[in-house]
């Protein structure tokens, strides 16, 4: 059997030869050579707490600190791999897995953050991630500011010696505006204010946000690093300085995945740049085909000219991703609804990022409950759709959005 001194023993994670090819690195990093039985894959190892041979081993592993597992909610061997793949990926040191997205940007701030402490957050972002700051950090006395997204004179602005954080999506949900990375990391150095980019919509294969030296990469795993609508979960990547309160903190709010989720998402992993090939290729088609639609107001796509932060895109990314949202021409919200209800290939539900395609109106999947003003300051108006392109047949996608459009 394999030890845990012989995955030890194995290659650091993300160390496998001189290949920093994400397709590699998606396929071997974090995993150990030698495994159990000879296997090619990771065995699932369901195990809640981990034994000591004897009460010696005990001191010597809180003394030395000897790499095994204690008890699930610290850690188990799943995840390490897992937390090798993604630190990897992001071309950071360490990574911590969370059970979800939202569990993930949850740890980190109530990780990072103080009663008296301000972040300072663009606009444009995930509504839950919007909502933990306003409606619960703020009974722990954390202040959020939120400027326009991209308003660097803004958001230098809102700084103040109480600020302890900057964050922004990029691109963000479900604008895609992108944002200029080394204007943000610039700003958070000149102002000794640490930097998180919740870069979910791009993954690893599409930016590197550690690369311009942001503190701290969030990924909701749940969407394309698990690829397949099947799991929830969620990771931050920096320095292991940095991330060793986050982990810490996790280990006693508990937001862990189990073994055969941790399973589930190294094999998604496996495909990922191969996935993201066609999700890139699809989200360019299908924004393409819509921005020259008749029925179509605007289309909001990184990858077209014609997106306000085009330029930027294209010097941080790699490819612009499968999500599109666009406006349909004088269209109320219900002959915006039939459209959606029309299509016949992606299926109506919120999320994105897994090989079938998914369409919803923001209007009615997250903005429902709120009022009218609201949704104007957030940028929803009643004739969007959003559309996370799968990895079905391109054309396939089209000619369905176009009778969808046409009938
Ligand atoms: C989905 C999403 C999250 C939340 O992730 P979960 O895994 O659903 O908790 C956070 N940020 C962005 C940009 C997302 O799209």
């Amino acid at each position: 059997m394999t030890s845990s001194s012989d995955q030890q023993a194995s290659k650091k994670p993300g160390s496998i030869g001189s290949a920093h090819d994400t397709s590699t690195l998606s396929v071997h990093a974090g995993e150990a050579r030698s495994k159990p039985s000879d296997a090619v894959t990771d065995a699932i190892v369901c195990s809640s707490t981990f034994t000591f041979d004897d009460s010696q081993s005990i001191i010597d592993f809180i003394e030395h600190k000897e790499p095994r597992e204690e008890y699930g909610r610290y850690g188990n061997p799943n995840e390490k791999t897992v937390e090798g793949k993604l630190a990897a990926l992001d071309a950071g040191e360490e990574a911590v897995v969370f059970s979800s997205g939202m569990a993930a940007i949850v740890g980190l701030l109530m990780a990072k953050l103080n009663a008296g402490d301000e972040i300072v957050f663009f606009d444009q972002c995930y509504h839950r991630s919007r909502e933990f700051c306003f409606k619960h950090l703020s009974r722990f006395g954390v202040v959020t500011h939120q400027v326009p997204t991209g308003d660097f004179a803004a958001m230098e602005a809102a700084i103040n010696d109480r600020t302890k954080m900057l964050v922004s999506e990029s691109p963000t949900n479900p604008h895609l505006t992108c944002i200029d990375l080394e204007q943000f990391v610039a700003l958070g150095k000149a102002n000794e204010v640490e930097t998180l980019i919740d870069a979910t919509l791009a993954t690893p294969y599409n930016i590197r946000p550690l690369d311009y030296a942001v503190d701290y990469v969030l990924h909701s795993a749940t969407k394309y690093l698990g690829g397949h609508n099947d799991l929830l979960a969620g990771s931050i990547t920096g320095s292991s300085e940095k991330l060793e309160s986050v982990r810490n903190l996790r280990g006693i709010m508990g937001g862990v995945n189990s073994p055969h989720n941790l399973y589930l998402l190294q094999r998604g992993l496996k495909t990922f740049e191969l996935r993201m090939e066609r999700h890139n290729e699809n989200g360019q088609a299908i924004a393409e085909f819509l921005s020259e639609h008749p029925r179509i107001e605007h289309v909001y796509y990184p990858g077209l000219e014609s997106h306000p932060t085009h330029d930027v895109a294209r010097q941080t990314m790699r490819g612009f991703g499968g999500l599109v949202t666009f406006l349909v021409r004088d269209a109320d919200w219900r002959q915006t609804a039939d459209i959606v209800d029309r299509v016949t290939i992606p299926r109506i539900g919120p999320s994105l990022g897994g090989v079938e395609s998914l369409i919803e109106q923001p209007l009615l999947m997250s903005y429902y409950t709120q009022t009218p003003e609201n949704r104007v300051k957030f940028g929803i108006p009643d004739n969007m759709i959003r559309m996370a392109c799968g990895i079905e047949n391109a054309q396939d996608l089209i000619d369905d959005l176009q009778q969808a459009l046409e009938s």
